[in-house]
């Protein structure tokens, strides 16, 4: 088997694995999951964490180095702590870390920091109780802000905190979340919002891009850029005068990353998955439970990362739709 970084077609390396864990969440953010929820996965139709951790050690010998665990909400899956201990045990990976809503992050991160996670992730679209409510459809700010500031009290280092701008929904807040920088060391990242899943509210007048946002930020003061590093994602990072903590960009429409996506996904359904914009999937649960052997499994973790989607699969041509869910694919 391959002990060497995977490259793909387009010379691309692939080290990044986001991994899925669970479709069910305890908010219901209104770009990503219906109130009803989806059409949840059978618990049996959701890959058990020793099957994730067999697919984890495969993927290694393939080249991952990153693995992100996402859903739904990781969190709220039984049994996270014990998995997430058993994961941090496979040497080979560089960087393990997670992104979660934080809804459950204060009662969980001295476990999580005390597993050797020092860097996450929490997604808050709104500083505001009320609006947050609107947002998530849980009335959670208060739980998640708890989460945020425990986070810090433990010195996980990044704490990234993940925004959906929204036009008209949420963009006059992107002052105030650029300002929390200033006083805060957090990672403020905007995300512009995708037309993923079926009715997710996506529509060109919610859009706004990474330029639109960097312009209104440069009201504040200079940005001025910081380099990353081979395992970073597709965030254009910039730090704002005398700030403590970073200001990135991710303009997965607007600016597509394609030619510099280093990332493999697996769906909480055992789906490999080459591209968040492309429908394409290879089931690698039925080889699994059907007990093919490990050359077999690792040839078609292979074969998704050197079959990775080349196009640009949003933005130039327009925004492309995924149909699956975020919540099912991860982020
Ligand atoms: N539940 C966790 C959370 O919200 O952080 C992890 C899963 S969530 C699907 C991962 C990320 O995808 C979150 O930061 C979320 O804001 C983002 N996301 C979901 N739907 C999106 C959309 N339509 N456009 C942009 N980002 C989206
Ligand atoms: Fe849940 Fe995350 Fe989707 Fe919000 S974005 S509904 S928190 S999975």
């Amino acid at each position: 088997m391959a002990k060497e970084q995977l490259i793909d077609k387009t010379n691309r390396v692939i080290n990044y694995l986001r991994l899925s864990i669970t479709d069910r969440c305890n908010l219901r953010c209104t770009y990503c999951m219906p109130e009803e929820g989806i059409n949840f996965l059978p618990h049996s139709e959701i890959l058990t964490y020793e099957e994730m951790l067999h697919l984890v050690r495969l993927s290694v010998e393939a080249g991952i180095r990153k693995v992100r665990l996402t859903g739904g909400e990781p969190l709220v899956r039984k049994g996270f702590i014990p998995f997430l201990e058993s994961l941090c045990r496979i040497e080979a990976l560089k960087e393990i870390t997670l992104t979660t809503n934080g809804v459950l992050l204060k009662e969980l991160a001295a476990d999580i920091k005390a597993c050797g996670i020092s860097r996450i992730n929490i997604s808050l679209d709104s500083l505001k109780a009320e609006r947050f409510f609107q947002i998530t459809g849980r009335d959670y700010f208060d739980r998640v802000w708890e989460g945020i500031q425990e986070a810090e009290r433990l010195e996980f280092d990044p704490i990234k905190i993940n925004v959906v701008v929204m036009k008209g929904i949420n963009d006059e807040e992107i002052l105030d979340f650029a300002r929390l920088t200033l006083e805060k060391p957090y990672h403020i990242r905007f995300i512009e919002f995708m037309p993923v899943g079926a009715n997710n509210g996506w529509s060109p007048k919610k859009f706004i891009s990474m330029e639109e946002i960097r312009e209104q930020i440069g009201t504040l003061g200079v940005l001025r850029p910081v380099k990353s590093n081979p395992l970073d994602g597709p965030a254009q990072r910039y730090v704002l005068e005398r700030a403590k903590g970073e200001i990135g960009f991710i303009g997965a429409l607007s600016n597509h990353f394609c030619e510099k996506c280093n990332r493999l996904r697996i769906t909480a359904e055992g789906h490999l998955r080459g591209c968040l914009f492309s429908d394409q999937e290879i089931d690698i649960k039925s080889p699994l439970r059907e007990g093919k052997g490990d050359a077999h499994l690792f040839d078609l973790i292979s074969d998704a990362m050197k079959n990775k989607p080349r196009e640009p699969g949003a933005g130039r041509h327009g925004p492309r739709k995924c149909i699956r869910q975020m919540s099912s694919i991860g982020g």
